[in-house]
């Protein structure tokens, strides 16, 4: 049995495939209507993720950030309290290293196995099975996980120990964050100087310094319709603050992503926290 916890925007479309493939799985999200169209699929349902624990063999954990996780796996009715001996958890949520590191030397402490397995890819890959693992810990753990894992992603890649997974995801969500609004702001500025918004976009796509992800917002920064979020600002805010906390940990100072991050925070203070982070390009154009 599988158990997935985390019913949100990644996780209802990565436990979809997981059912689609026809494996056995149990489901539990805090807001518990969400779980509903997996258990008219045929998921079980759970009460609770101590409940998850104590009837799966490997639980996934898709969740929105460094508290969800801790409130998921700890307490009385946590993740950890249900698990058995030798079950694997694989959390696929974007949170700290250090975290990840706790998480894993917690796990192992109560006999039990963890890998960190954060993800590239947003709902279109996540619905395709097209998704980018980057994995901390051991091999042998991995070994357990990719028949699943390559259910949800097209490419795996084993980045090291426990940590060293979501180490790599915080890198590649700082150039995420910088790329979109890199973009934006050459749009908005392409649009100050009486440019087309559309020509602008075709020609900057024409060109080589358009990042892949950017063709997935050309309808959102078309339309301006950022209300329906792939990816939230509170997430990409989360994300970029968390590598900033890893970076001074480090000594390491991240000029240009900080203070991108400081741009996603104001569109947050600005009430846009659900909203798709490409309202940057919002923030950033000339009213
Ligand atoms: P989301 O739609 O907001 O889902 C977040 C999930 O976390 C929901 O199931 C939510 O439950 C749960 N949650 C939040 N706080 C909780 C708490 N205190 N206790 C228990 N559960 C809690 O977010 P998402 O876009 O799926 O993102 C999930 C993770 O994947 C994040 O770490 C994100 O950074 C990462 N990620 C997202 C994308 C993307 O494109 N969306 C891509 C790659 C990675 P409720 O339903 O009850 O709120």
């Amino acid at each position: 049995m599988i158990g997935f916890i985390g019913i949100g925007i990644m996780g209802s479309r990565m436990s979809g495939r997981l059912l689609d493939a026809g494996h056995e799985l149990i489901v539990y999200n805090r807001t518990q209507s969400k779980t509903a169209a997996l258990i008219k699929k045929g998921a079980l349902s759970a009460d609770s993720p101590k409940d998850v624990g104590a009837r799966a063999n490997i639980v996934f954990t898709m969740l929105a950030d460094p508290q969800a996780v801790d409130a998921v796996a700890y307490g009385n009715n946590g993740l950890l309290a249900g698990m058995k001996q030798g079950a694997l958890w694989i959390d696929s949520s974007t949170i700290s290293p250090t975290q990840s590191v706790k998480l894993a030397n917690d796990a192992k402490h109560d006999g039990f196995r963890f890998l960190d397995a954060p993800v590239a890819g947003s709902t279109g890959p996540a619905e395709k099975g097209e998704l980018i693992f980057f994995v901390g810990g051991e091999s042998r753990d991995l070994e357990d996980a990719r028949p699943l894992l390559s259910i949800m992603g097209k490419e795996i890649h084993h980045k090291g120990q426990n940590g060293a997974g979501t180490a790599m995801k915080l890198v590649n969500n700082l150039m995420l964050g910088q790329t979109v609004a890199a973009f934006s702001e050459a749009l908005a500025f392409g649009e100050s100087l009486g440019l087309d918004k559309a020509d602008v976009i075709k020609s900057l796509f024409a060109g080589p310094t358009a990042a892949p992800i950017l063709h997935f917002k050309e309808s959102k920064l078309m339309k301006e319709d950022f209300e329906n979020a792939d990816f939230k600002v509170n997430s990409i805010y989360k994300d970029m603050e968390l590598a900033s906390e890893e970076a001074y940990k480090h000594g390491f100072a991240l000029p240009l992503s900080n203070s991108v991050k400081a741009m996603y925070g104001l569109c947050q203070q600005q009430g846009k926290g659900d909203y798709d982070f490409a309202t940057i390009y919002d923030f950033l154009k000339k009213k």
